[in-house]
């Protein structure tokens, strides 16, 4: 990630964060009660690298973040070793689980592969610095929320492709470059 004369006049995380206003709403997971079937869904459906982990669809709140890679490992395994995981089971990232119904199959617990402190900036943060976070840490990917509630991502590419827009549209920038 190179210089950041681009985001000079004030880019915010809301202008660079997914999804934008007309794409469909942000893939998350629900911290408990999914089904490893909607979770094998929403993996085949989508591509993205990972998913943020909410409390509620309602709430929006943060929980952490699962790769997708983790999951699909994690679901794989449970289903071939772990006794009794079959599509009906609910996954759980909450520190407890709660005793299930008579006759249903056992929880898959998934708290272990989540990261609890994925990085997060709100909307109205200047993707300059932004962009300084994201080189001294080395980040993939940041979460944008306000005032709690989880909004959108940002990724490494996302912002890539926003500084070659930006010098697209603005020829003195390129001089930058
Ligand atoms: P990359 O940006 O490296 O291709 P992804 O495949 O994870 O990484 O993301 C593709 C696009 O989808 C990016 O624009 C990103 O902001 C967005 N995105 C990533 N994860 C999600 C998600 N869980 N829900 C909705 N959009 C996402």
């Amino acid at each position: 990630l190179e210089s950041k004369e681009e985001f000079s006049h004030k880019t915010l995380a809301m202008d660079v964060m997914r999804p934008r206003r007309c794409d469909p709403p942000l893939s998350v997971i629900v911290q408990d009660g999914m089904s490893v079937e909607e979770v094998e869904t929403l993996i085949a459906e989508t591509s993205y690298s990972g998913f943020p982990v909410v409390v509620s669809h309602e709430s929006q709140r943060l929980v952490g973040f699962v790769l997708r890679r983790d999951l699909i490992i994690s679901i794989d395994n449970a289903r071939q070793r772990q006794e009794g995981v079959v599509s009906p089971s609910r996954i759980f990232f909450t520190e407890y689980t709660p005793p299930q119904p008579p006759n249903s199959p056992p929880p898959l617990k998934l708290r272990g592969i989540m990261d609890l402190s994925p990085f997060t900036v709100t909307d109205h943060t200047a993707m300059d610095i932004v962009v300084d976070i994201f080189r001294k840490l080395g980040l993939r990917q940041c979460l944008v929320t306000h005032n709690g509630r989880l909004l959108g991502i940002i990724t490494k590419k996302d912002i890539l492709k926003h500084m070659a827009q930006m010098a697209n549209r603005d020829p003195d920038s390129i001089l930058f470059n």
